[in-house]
């Protein structure tokens, strides 16, 4: 099914709706809700570039990647394998020697802080690189003022190896996939991204996030850092999941679901996993079904097991503490 065939399947869903007079004021919010998804769900496809994936093999020291795994597995109890502990061995990786979190930018003329001063739009070649805002710097010290493009591709953020959750989340997930990982790009309503791995040792999608050198600690945003989330959406190649009873157990203390009716998000997701697997062969799609239901099952359990202490979660160690309080994730 194309892209027009499901979007006019939707608007008539919503035309129905919106003859209902509860439902009146829904529409016009739902429909920018289900192009947000929508939109969002392209962001895996991305990690596909099989000449950026060589790209990728040729960044990462892949000797060291392997042993370090193969160390892991001969150590570990046996709850994961291989591949899990070469994500694990990546995430280690890239969180230490790899990328650089930016809170702000040092002065590239004297090293001094700088303080953010404002935001523009790309130059061409930085909007040819996939950057989409520009934030400016100020130095506190010889009051130059640069730039600092913020980018969402990953070709780019393999050289300039820095920037805050969403540089992080998309550089780290795409190196995954180059793995030969199957990979979720998790998109969080409350501006936070981050990953999530198949694991076949386990059976089920496991939460890594690459900031905080996190891995299966999917608490740690609502228990550990104190956020207030609404929704939590994965997104890879062949499933896109509605993931947020995996990250929020206790939503009367989350944000509200407001965005658009429950029906609307779960028949948005429907489409986009019909039309993904549309060219899968009738066995991996039934395969894709058992897992579909499995998880079903797991995120449904969530909601019946209750409060989970927090003592275990580490804080948020990434960002300032200013910029911390700001977005509501300096702890409870
Ligand atoms: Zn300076």
């Amino acid at each position: 099914m194309n892209f027009q065939a499901i979007t006019e399947r939707f608007v008539n869903i919503m035309r129905q709706k919106a003859a209902q007079p509860s439902d009146a004021s829904r529409p016009p919010e739902s429909f920018a809700f289900y192009h947000q998804i929508r939109q969002l769900s392209q962001e895996p496809w991305t990690y596909e570039d099989s000449e950026l994936q060589d790209l990728a093999m040729s960044i990462l020291p892949l000797e060291r990647l392997f042993e370090e795994a193969t160390k892991r597995e001969k150590e570990g109890d046996g709850s994961w394998n291989y591949q899990d502990y070469l994500i694990q061995s990546l995430l280690t990786w890239f969180k230490r020697e790899f990328f650089s979190w930016v809170n702000s930018p040092k002065c590239e003329r004297c090293q001094s802080d700088t303080n953010l001063v404002g935001a523009c739009g790309p130059n061409l070649e930085e909007s040819f690189q996939g950057c989409n805002n520009v934030e400016i710097y100020q130095c506190n010290s010889c009051s130059h003022q640069q730039r600092f493009p913020r980018y969402n591709k990953v070709r780019p953020l393999l050289f300039s190896r820095k920037g805050r959750c969403g540089e992080w989340a998309c550089c780290f997930t795409f190196l995954c996939r180059a793995l030969g990982t199957r990979t979720r790009w998790v998109w969080n309503a409350e501006d936070h991204v981050w990953t999530e791995i198949y694991s076949y040792k386990q059976n089920r999608w496991v939460h890594v996030d690459s900031c905080e050198e996190s891995f299966d600690q999917p608490l740690i945003y609502e228990q550990g850092w104190g956020k207030k989330m609404s929704y939590c959406i994965g997104f890879s190649i062949d499933s896109v999941r509605d993931v947020s009873n995996r990250y929020i157990r206790n939503p009367e203390n989350g944000n509200p679901r407001n965005r658009c009716p429950e029906s609307v998000i779960g028949h948005a997701i429907k489409l986009l996993n019909e039309e993904f697997r549309s060219s899968l062969s009738e066995k991996d799609r039934s395969k894709l079904l058992d897992e579909d239901k499995r998880e079903e099952e797991e995120l449904l359990s969530y909601r019946t097991k209750g409060d989970v202490p927090s003592s275990a979660l580490p804080a948020r160690q990434t960002g300032s503490e200013g910029w911390k309080h700001e977005r509501g994730e300096a702890g409870n």
